[in-house]
């Protein structure tokens, strides 16, 4: 008997890649999609014990899911790993470009080293992955991507300079992304949250928190299963009519 049944059919015969997938958002999407019959793998950069987590959850609800090491910044690993992941899960139909880093700093104090990881953790990994997986979805006629961008990429925020670029640079992406692909059936979106309870926003003290929630006209910070069923949806056969769109789920803070 299954300790958490996953009773959904949604994305049955669905092969889905959540890069980081091991903590926070990335888990609640790998959780949740498999609830919805996906096959998922999850990647993760060097947290492997966590990425087990999320797949032993996973297959005590009787679904499949597998843990994929590689760092999204680094094309080469990107290409390998998708390539093992098609061995043994089948070519991705679903990617979920949800890895990413906050590495914030005044402009002053940001060193150029730490601008360009940014950079290419966040937006380089949503290049390299989309491309690894397109001739397989363009083989399919099917496939949907979906990037992780951020409320912080709509409204830009001090002190996030490199981290409201690397997001902002992802509507860029996904809208050529979703023009070029559109007629292969591939859909291509964005999803920008807003402050979302994870070790990304555990940081913050008390007056930090206060200030944000005054922010927010629904009055909390976003649960990461708010993000993970929007990303469900996106993925499902109800969002085949939406491509090239950012989608905010942010509690109202950004209009
Ligand atoms: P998190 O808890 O810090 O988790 C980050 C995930 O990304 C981890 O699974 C981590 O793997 C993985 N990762 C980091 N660098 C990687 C690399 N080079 N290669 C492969 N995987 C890598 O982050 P989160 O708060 O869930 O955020 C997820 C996404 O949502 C991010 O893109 C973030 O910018 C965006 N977002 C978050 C918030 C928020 O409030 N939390 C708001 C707006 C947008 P390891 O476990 O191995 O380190």
């Amino acid at each position: 008997m299954s300790s958490s049944p996953a009773t959904g059919t949604i994305l049955s015969g669905q092969v889905a890649l959540v890069t980081g997938g091991s903590r926070g958002i990335g888990a609640a999407i790998s959780k949740a999609l498999a609830e919805q019959g996906a096959k998922v793998a999850v990647n993760f950069a060097s947290n492997a014990e966590k990425a087990k987590e999320v797949v032993d959850a996973i297959r005590s609800g009787d679904r499949e899911a597998e843990a994929y090491g590689f760092d999204v910044s680094d094309e080469a690993q990107v290409a390998e790993g998708i390539k093992k992941i098609t061995q043994e899960l089948g070519a991705p139909s679903i990617l979920v470009n949800n890895a990413g880093i906050a590495d914030d700093g005044l402009l002053v104090r940001t060193s150029a080293d730490a601008w360009q990881k940014t950079i290419d953790v966040n937006l380089s990994s949503c290049f390299y992955c989309s491309k690894a997986v397109a001739k397989g979805m363009m083989k399919a006629r099917a496939g949907r991507i979906i990037n992780m961008s951020s409320v912080i990429g709509e409204t830009g925020n001090g002190g996030q300079a490199a981290y409201a670029a690397s997001k902002a640079g992802i509507f860029g992406l996904t809208k050529s992304l979703a023009k070029e692909l559109g007629s292969r059936g591939i859909t291509v979106n964005a999803v920008t949250p807003g402050y979302i309870d994870t070790e990304m926003t555990a940081y913050f003290n008390d007056e930090q928190r206060a200030a944000m929630l005054g922010q927010i006209p629904l009055g909390r910070l976003g649960a990461v299963e708010d993000i993970a069923q929007t990303v469900v949806f996106l993925s499902s056969p109800g969002a085949s009519y939406i491509t090239g769109q950012v989608l905010g789920v942010n509690g109202g803070m950004y209009m």
